[in-house]
């Protein structure tokens, strides 16, 4: 059992990397994939993704996976197979898709003048990044990424506790 899950992904996978940040995975995209690198990625807990070939069978003291497949959202399936997350492991949409920051709640008077006036007059919670400032929300918007990811774990998107949500770019 893996008690805290995280990446770090070569820079060959920067959509895996987006989705893992979606799902709210602290992942973090990395050019080094030297060994002394991999080392201290391995000390920091975090499980090495690579498409890097070199690496496949290369001595590695930490978790190492080696993504098989050009689709970002097939290897996101083979991420989530291989290291046995489950949907209870998911907090989707907790952290900035850009920074890998996790998000806190906002003063919505802060915000509305920054996102879409139809998001202004209807939403009333957001969410913002302190690192990039990018602002989120509970919206329309994510209802595709919210379906895809109920699809990876074989379940339906009905279930009324998983919000949908949207973002902005700061102002
Ligand atoms: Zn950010």
């Amino acid at each position: 059992m893996i008690t805290t899950i995280c990446f770090a992904v070569d820079s060959s996978l920067g959509k895996l990397c987006k989705w893992l940040r979606i799902l709210g995975f602290d992942t973090i995209l990395e050019d080094d994939f030297s060994a002394s690198r991999r080392t201290a990625l391995a000390k920091e807990g975090r499980c090495l993704l690579t498409r890097i070939t070199a690496l496949k069978n290369s001595p590695h003291d930490g978790r190492l996976i080696f993504i098989r497949a050009n689709d970002p959202f097939e290897q996101l399936g083979q991420v989530i197979t291989e290291t046995g997350i489950s949907i209870a492991d998911v907090d989707l949409f907790s952290r900035c898709i850009r920074c890998n920051r996790t998000l806190s709640g906002v003063d919505r008077a802060l915000v509305l003048n920054r996102v879409p006036d139809y998001i202004a007059e209807t939403v009333d919670n957001f969410h913002q990044c302190a690192e990039c400032g990018r602002i989120y929300w509970h919206g329309s918007h994510g209802n595709r990424m919210r379906r895809r990811v109920a699809q990876l774990f074989g379940l339906s998107d009905d279930n009324p506790s998983r919000q949908r949500m949207g973002d902005a770019e700061p102002g």
